[in-house]
């Protein structure tokens, strides 16, 4: 039976790849790679592989998810060493588990490597721990983007919580969100950061109030990818380590 494995890449910086991942990237025949993967983690694939880029830009916009499905499971049939790299971690916000379900559906087996999520390593990157337990007994990792027609998050009861709040997928939609969890009874003055592009030479990041965070998004101009940390571990942590960073590979 063939396999495929997908392959978090991490947030940015080749460097924070595991060792199962650069082993796994070596053996690839194929590799399907999403827009978030840094360039940077191509370099360990084997000079013949064949990279077929299926992120947004891709050009697969009506059903990306079916026709990322039917590419690996034909290159799997085929005969090739398919791996799938995703940004981050494959089963957070990654869509890992629906395409696990797709290639095991068509009879192939699955590997699963996993990467460092942007939502921990991300305020790490300004060394902000999300479970300081100082601070909060423990971290909610959420999208600030519903699915079509789906239900978003439960802001009123994450604002009761007292829980770390990481928010994927949030800045574009930082209005709401704040809303809805000042509507839900957090305090103004709660501490909340945004760091954008982490562990990339791009990385950008503000700390600021929950009353201020979508006034300082727009002034920085701060985009996506980026998360939104709230709570008071926001406050924690180097105000230097907000400066770009260089890649160290
Ligand atoms: N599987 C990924 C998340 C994919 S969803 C992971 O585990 O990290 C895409 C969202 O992830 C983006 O909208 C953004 O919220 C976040 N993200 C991904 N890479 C990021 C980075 N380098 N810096 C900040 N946020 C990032």
């Amino acid at each position: 039976m063939n396999t495929v494995t997908l392959i978090g890449a991490g947030p940015g910086d080749p460097d924070l790849l595991t060792l199962q991942a650069v082993k796994a990237l070596r053996r690839a025949t194929v590799a399907l790679v999403d827009d978030l993967v840094h360039p940077g983690v191509l370099r360990y694939l084997r000079r013949s592989a064949r990279i077929i880029p299926v992120g947004k830009r891709g050009g697969c916009a009506s059903t990306p998810q079916a026709f990322i499905h039917k590419l690996m499971v034909s290159e799997a049939q085929r005969g090739e060493t398919v791996v799938r790299l995703k940004g981050g971690d494959p089963f957070v916000f990654g869509r890992g588990g629906e395409e696990c379900d797709a290639l095991r559906e068509a009879g192939l087996r699955v590997n699963v490597v996993s990467g460092l999520t942007a939502g921990i390593a991300g305020p790490a990157a300004l060394g902000i721990p999300v479970t300081d337990r100082r601070h909060a007994p423990g971290v909610a990792l959420v999208t600030g983007h519903a699915k079509e027609g789906g239900h978003g998050p439960d802001w009123a009861a994450l604002a009761r919580s007292g829980l770390t709040l990481v928010v994927y997928m949030g800045v574009s939609r930082a209005d709401g969100v704040v809303q809805a969890l000042l509507d839900g009874g957090l305090h103004p003055d709660t501490a909340a950061a945004v760091v954008s592009a982490a562990h990339t030479p791009q990385q950008r990041a503000v700390r600021c109030t929950l009353g201020r965070l979508c006034q300082v998004i727009d002034e920085e101009g701060l985009a996506s990818p980026a998360v939104l940390v709230i709570g008071g571990v926001a406050a924690l942590g180097e105000a230097m380590a907000a400066l770009p960073v260089a890649l160290s590979a």
